[in-house]
């Protein structure tokens, strides 16, 4: 399953998905750690703040003025001075709209808020009572004392209220608070998680990714070492990624042309350009092949050598084009009256020569009568001539004591004989000597002709 997922996607996709993995956990950090530290610490830390601002720093507010209240009316009984009526009144208003606003501020705290409402009551009372000690000169002393006494005990209720809904918010504000220092180090550590989690994807993906790619990079330096070695027949094995597997295909079908060229040229370099045969090289190398395996496997061999008769008269007659017109026409008899896996050799200008090994002396002499016979009754039809030629022929039985050399030679001699025995004839050579063949047993000769211009 992996395997398949490694060879089917390109090496773009890979160094996406690495980069992905690598950076997805920073990425996740980044946006969690806003996320947490935006709600879970700055949200909390403004909540902490504006509460202490709107709700705790006017509560003390409230008890400062309460206690400012009390100032006054003792100042009141003290001096009995008119000014303090003034601000008082003021007073009295701002403690009001204090505990208005207060109590508007402390909607999501029902018991803070139960408890400034009682505050509130103490007060609302007390400025009654307040108000009624503005008019202490028509009162008695005792009646003013009575009143200075209650407006304290009221204002005293007040403000231990007021100091009990203190409490609550200050224990709830510094829970918050407790809260987001605790968040804070909780996105610290998320933050270091993350990047050590980052950090180990990367070393792990760059680990993974390189080893894969090199492996099938190794592959492709090594397949491309043995070639320029000389190395034809390596072929480079990638199976991904894909880009790098596409580059070994063309590499191998490279290799492929090359050595097709190649094996072209070596063929071409062993052929002779008029016969399409096999040249002269090919021969010397064909023979020392055969004398090779004679020796080592004691099979039996045989070398025909033909030469055509009078071919110099062909030319003289006819012309030089008839004259190879002449010769492929030999090739190709010679061929056809071979078997299909010997090879025949055009080794001069007018001398042919066939390898046959495995054949002993008496088969190839028959097979070098069909090809005598079949170049005998053979006419090659050029500017409006018919010309018949006739070959004489040697056969040399190829032994493990004779050397190339000495085969060739041998054959050599065998064609001598035939051509000073009058030509158009087969004479074969052997431990037994040089003499001419009998007559043909049939005459299964193979004939072909040529029409030319
Ligand atoms: P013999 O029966 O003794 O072999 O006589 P011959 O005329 O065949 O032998 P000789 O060696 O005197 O002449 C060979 C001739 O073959 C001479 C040469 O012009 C001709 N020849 C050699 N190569 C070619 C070729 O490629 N094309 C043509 N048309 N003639 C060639
Ligand atoms: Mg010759
Ligand atoms: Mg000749």
């Amino acid at each position: 399953m992996l395997g398949t997922l490694w060879k089917s996607n390109s090496l773009r996709y890979w160094v996406a998905i690495g980069m992905t993995v690598a950076l997805a956990p920073l990425a996740i950090s980044v946006i969690g750690g806003f996320f947490l530290f935006n709600h879970g610490v700055v949200k909390i830390f403004k909540d902490v703040a504006s509460r202490h601002l709107e709700q705790i720093v006017p509560t003390q507010q409230l008890r400062l003025q309460l206690a400012d209240s009390l100032e006054l009316i003792v100042e009141h009984e003290d001096e009995g001075a008119d000014l303090w009526l003034a601000q008082y009144r003021a007073l009295d208003h701002q403690i009001d709209t204090g505990f208005t606003q207060l109590q508007a501020r402390l909607t999501n705290e029902p018991e803070a808020r139960s408890l400034v409402q009682r505050a509130w009551n103490n007060w609302t009372v007390a400025a009654e009572i307040g108000s009624e000690i503005q008019q202490s000169r028509q009162l008695s002393d005792q009646r003013a004392i009575a009143l200075a006494t209650g407006y304290r005990e009221r204002l005293s209720a007040a403000s231990d209220y007021l100091e009990q809904a203190y409490t609550k918010l200050d224990a709830g504000v510094g829970a918050d608070y407790q809260r987001a220092i605790r968040s804070y180090e909780n996105a610290l550590w998320l933050s270091a998680l993350a990047a050590i989690i980052s950090i180990i994807a990367v070393i792990f993906g760059v680990i993974i990714i390189s080893r894969i790619i090199s492996t099938s990079v190794d592959k492709l330096v090594g397949g491309a070492a043995l070639f320029a070695a000389g190395d034809r027949t390596h072929r480079i094995e990638v199976e991904a990624p894909p880009e790098l597997k596409r580059f070994a295909g063309e590499f191998n079908t490279m290799i492929e042309r090359i050595q097709d060229s190649e094996t072209a040229l070596a063929d071409l370099a062993r052929r002779d350009a008029l016969t399409q045969l096999f040249n002269r090289r090919a021969f010397d190398e064909a023979l020392a092949e055969m004398h090779a395996r004679i020796q080592r496997d004691g099979e039996e061999g045989s070398l025909i050598m033909l030469d055509i008769d009078h071919f110099k008269r062909v030319n003289d007659t006819y012309g030089h084009p008839a004259g190879d017109d002449t010769l492929r026409n030999v090739a190709q008899i010679i061929v056809v009256n071979s078997r299909p896996f010997d090879h025949a050799y055009r080794t001069g200008g007018e001398e042919f020569a066939v390898l046959l090994p495995g054949v002993n002396i008496d088969d190839a002499r028959e097979m070098a009568e069909r090809m005598r016979v079949g170049i005998a009754a053979n006419h090659t039809r050029a500017n409006g001539n018919d010309i018949s030629i006739t070959v004489s022929i040697g056969v040399a039985k190829a032994s493990a004591a004779l050397t190339p050399k000495a085969v060739l030679e041998a054959a050599d001699a065998a064609l001598y004989f035939a051509k000073s025995n009058g030509r158009n004839r087969v004479a074969i050579i052997d431990e037994f000597g040089c003499r001419e063949a009998a007559p043909p047993r049939n005459g299964s000769a193979k004939i072909i002709n040529i029409a030319t211009k």
